[in-house]
């Protein structure tokens, strides 16, 4: 019996424009720490590629940690219930923490995540995202760093999985469905 083929759409954002749309962002990080220390919070795996954009582009005293955090429910809906499955090494006291995340759909992770980073006591805590899905928020939650915003699709490449497939795709395209 043939497989079952995933179908990919078109190409939504291309390389070039994810690079370039890293590097106004990340000019406008410098400006808004200018002369402090950042600490990145990369959400692992999805924010993998989009963390490498952002980080080449951040010219102050920059640390890097990385936090992977599950949902649990079915492969392309999130469920609701959170749980952290690769905790964060670095002391956040004092810190001005930015999250890097692949896209805030409903926006449950990230919600989580940002009680669970507050509570460590940091400085600041902003949201830098390569995707925003607002169509099917749920919890309360806005990034104050947007890449991209999409309609509701099932996005893939560039980091984001559809069951661990296709992060490695160098642009970001959607599944058909
Ligand atoms: P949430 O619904 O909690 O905002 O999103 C949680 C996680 O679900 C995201 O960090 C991402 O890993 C995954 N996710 C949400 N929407 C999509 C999507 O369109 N494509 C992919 N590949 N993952 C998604």
């Amino acid at each position: 019996m043939k497989a079952k083929q995933d179908i990919i759409g078109t190409v939504l954002f291309t390389q070039k424009e994810i690079t370039k749309r890293a590097k106004e962002i990340g000019e406008q990080i410098n400006k808004d720490y200018k002369g402090e220390e950042v600490v990145l919070i990369g959400t692992l795996k999805g924010a993998i590629m989009w963390m490498a954009d952002i980080m080449k582009e951040i010219k102050l005293d920059t640390k890097v940690d990385f936090v992977a955090a599950s949902s649990y429910g079915s492969a392309t809906t999130s469920s609701g219930v959170v749980k952290i499955t690769k905790d964060i090494g670095m002391n956040l006291f004092d810190k001005n923490i930015i999250i890097i995340e692949d896209i805030v759909d409903t926006g449950i992770t990230l919600k989580y995540l940002k009680e669970y980073i507050s509570a460590r006591n940091p400085k600041t805590i902003k949201i830098c995202t390569l995707l925003d899905k607002p169509a099917r928020r749920k919890a309360e939650v806005v990034a104050d760093y947007i890449g991209f915003e999409v309609e509701d699709l099932f996005v893939v490449g560039y980091g984001l999985d559809y069951d661990q497939k296709y992060r490695n795709l160098p642009y970001i395209s959607y599944l058909e469905g």
